[in-house]
C-alpha cells in the first residue's frame, strides 16, 4: 500500500459566516451525486509546500461531503527526489536535461511505487510529477485519473517535457492553475483550470489576537516594536530568497530599525533546501536583525500566522511561482504583500489589489519602503487583499471546482459505489474481497469486510466517515445501484 497520512476532519458548515453563502450551498449540491465515490489524492510529501498544505484541508472536506478521501504519497530516497526536483526545475524552464541514470532512478521508482498501489478508487489525483507516472506502471484499472500541475509549465525545457511527456498520455483529465502554464503538445484533455485556495480555519489562518501573535514573535526573538518584513516559503532558488536579503539591504537605508525575517520549510521532496539554507543562515549572522527561522526548531504554522499577522510587509519575491498561497494567507489577515509579477501571483493580486507587484531587485526594495512610509496605503491594500480573498481564494471555491470536473468525468451519474462497497469490497481500500474476507466487522446491522488489520482498524477509528458514505447513517445518501 501507499503510504496513507492521517488528516483530521472539518466540516462544511463551519465555513459559514466566513465563505459567502452561496458557494457552500452550490458545494453541497454539487457533491450530492458524488457521494459515497473514492477519491485518491496521491503527491510526494505530507509537509512542506503548498501541495500538501492543500491536502490536509481538501481531503477531510471531502469526507463530510460523503466522499470516501484519503491521501497517500509515494515513496522514495533522497535520489528520486533530487532527480524529481531536476524534474521540477525543468519543468519550470532550468536548462538542465537528466542524465540516462536519472531518468532510470525515476522510472525505477515509480515501478516500485506501482507495485506499492494496490488500493482502488474512482478517482485518483496525482500531484505534480513525482507520482505522475503511475498510471503507465501500474494500469487505470476502474479509476478515472487527473494530473493536478502545481507549477509554472509554460516553458519547460524540452528533454525534461520530452521525458515525461509520454507518461501523461494515460490520464483522462488535467487541472493548471492559469491557461499560460499548459505546456506545448500537452498529451490531456479535458484541462480544467482550477487556482488553489487557503483554508480559512487552519491554525495557519485563523484570526489570532494581536497580543499572542506579538508573544509568539518575541518569544522566538522577533521585535514587535520595530519594522518587520518576512518572506515565507520552502527555501527555494525560484523564490529568491537571496534577492529578498538584497532588496532589504537597500531598504534599511531608508527605513531605521528594519527587521527581515526568513521563514521557511524543508519538504521530503526538496533535497535543495539544505543548500540554500546554509547561505542564508551565513548571511543572517552578519546582521542580527536578518533572521532565518525553519519548521525544524518549530516555527510552525501558529508562528508563520503570526509572522503573516504581524509583519508591516510580507514579500513573495519569487521569479517563478506556481500559484504562491503565501500571498493568499498573507492578504487574508489584511497584510499587504510586496511579491513578484510571476505565475500565479498577479491573478491573486490583480487590479492593485493587496499590495504591488514588483520585476526587479530595486522595485521591491521601494515598494517596501513606500509601504512602511504610508500606513494608510498599506491598511487600504490589506483591505482590499482581505476582501478579495474572501471572494476568490477561500477552500470550498476550489473543492467546488473540482467536484464540478469529478461529475462531467462521471457523465453526471449519481456514482454507483455505495453498494459495491457494502457488497465485495474493502470500505477502506476498495480491494475485491471474496466470499469470506479476513476480517469483519458489523456496524448499524451491517456487514463491512476488510482485507487487512490495518483497514480494519482505520475503519474502526473512524467508521461514521465511511458509514455515511454507504447511506448507513445520515440523510442524502444513494440507495444500492
Ligand atoms: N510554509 C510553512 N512554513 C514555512 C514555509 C512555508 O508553513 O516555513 C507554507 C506556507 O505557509 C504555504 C506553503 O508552505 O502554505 C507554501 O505554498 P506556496 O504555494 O506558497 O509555495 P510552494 O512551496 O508550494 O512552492
Amino acid at each position: 500500500m501507499l503510504d496513507l497520512v492521517d488528516v483530521g476532519e472539518r466540516q462544511l458548515e463551519s465555513y459559514r459566516g466566513i465563505a459567502p453563502d452561496a458557494l457552500l450551498d452550490g458545494l453541497r449540491r454539487e457533491a450530492g451525486p458524488l457521494r459515497g465515490a473514492r477519491v485518491l489524492h496521491v503527491n510526494a510529501t505530507p509537509y512542506g509546500g503548498g501541495v500538501s498544505e492543500l491536502l490536509r484541508s481538501v481531503v477531510p472536506l471531502l469526507n463530510d461531503l460523503g466522499l470516501i478521501a484519503h491521501w497517500r504519497i509515494v515513496s522514495g530516497g533522497e535520489s528520486f527526489f533530487q532527480v524529481t526536483k531536476l524534474i521540477h526545475n525543468g519543468l519550470q524552464g532550468a536548462p538542465r536535461a537528466l542524465s540516462q541514470a536519472e531518468q532510470s532512478t525515476y522510472l525505477e521508482n515509480s515501478r516500485l511505487n506501482a507495485a506499492a498501489f494496490t488500493e482502488e478508487y474512482d478517482f485518483v489525483f496525482v500531484h505534480d510529477p513525482q507520482p505522475a507516472a503511475l498510471p503507465e506502471f501500474r494500469g487505470k484499472g476502474e479509476a478515472k485519473w487527473i494530473w493536478r500541475c502545481h507549477i509554472d509549465t509554460s516553458n519547460p525545457h524540452p528533454p525534461v517535457w520530452e521525458f515525461l511527456r509520454p507518461f501523461l498520455r494515460a490520464y483522462d483529465a488535467a487541472i493548471f492553475t492559469l491557461g499560460d502554464f499548459v505546456p506545448p503538445d500537452f498529451p490531456i484533455s479535458p484541462v480544467q483550470l482550477v487556482p488553489p485556495a487557503i483554508d480559512p480555519l487552519s491554525p495557519k489562518n485563523l484570526t489570532l489576537e494581536e497580543g499572542t501573535a506579538q508573544r509568539i514573535l518575541e518569544w522566538i526573538g522577533v521585535r514587535t516594536d520595530r519594522p518587520l518584513i518576512t518572506q515565507v516559503s520552502r527555501f527555494d532558488p525560484w523564490k529568491d530568497p537571496l534577492g529578498v536579503v538584497a532588496a532589504y539591504r537597500m531598504a534599511r537605508e531608508a527605513v531605521s530599525g528594519l527587521q527581515l525575517a526568513l521563514v521557511g520549510s524543508f519538504a521530503l521532496d526538496d533535497p535543495e533546501g539544505w543548500k540554500v539554507y546554509r547561505e542564508l543562515a551565513e548571511l543572517s549572522r552578519r546582521d542580527p536583525r536578518v533572521h532565518v527561522f525553519t519548521n525544524l526548531v518549530g516555527v510552525g504554522n501558529v508562528e508563520v500566522n503570526a509572522f503573516q499577522t504581524l509583519s508591516d510587509v510580507v514579500v513573495q519575491k519569487s521569479i517563478r511561482e506556481g500559484f504562491g498561497l503565501v500571498v493568499s494567507e498573507s492578504m487574508w489577515k489584511g497584510t499587504p504583500v510586496v511579491a513578484g509579477r510571476t505565475g500565479g501571483i498577479p491573478l491573486q493580486m490583480a487590479d492593485g489589489v493587496g499590495g504591488i507587484l514588483v520585476d526587479s531587485v530595486e522595485e521591491c526594495a521601494q515598494a517596501m519602503v513606500a509601504l512602511l512610509g504610508d500606513p494608510e496605503r498599506a491598511r487600504r491594500l490589506g483591505e482590499s487583499g482581505r476582501q478579495r480573498v474572501r471572494e476568490h481564494f477561500l477552500l470550498p471555491r476550489l473543492v467546488l471546482n473540482e467536484l464540478s470536473l469529478l461529475r462531467k468525468l462521471w457523465g453526471g451519474k449519481a456514482v454507483s459505489r455505495p453498494a459495491h462497497l457494502a457488497a465485495g469490497r474493502d470500505p477502506v481500500c476498495g480491494m475485491s474481497l471474496g466470499e469470506e474476507p479476513p476480517l469483519t466487522a458489523e456496524v448499524h446491522g451491517r456487514r463491512f469486510g476488510f482485507c487487512s488489520e490495518l483497514c480494519h482498524l482505520t475503519f474502526l477509528h473512524r467508521p461514521e466517515r465511511y458509514l455515511a458514505a454507504v447511506g448507513a447513517v445520515g440523510a442524502g445518501a444513494p440507495g444500492p445501484a
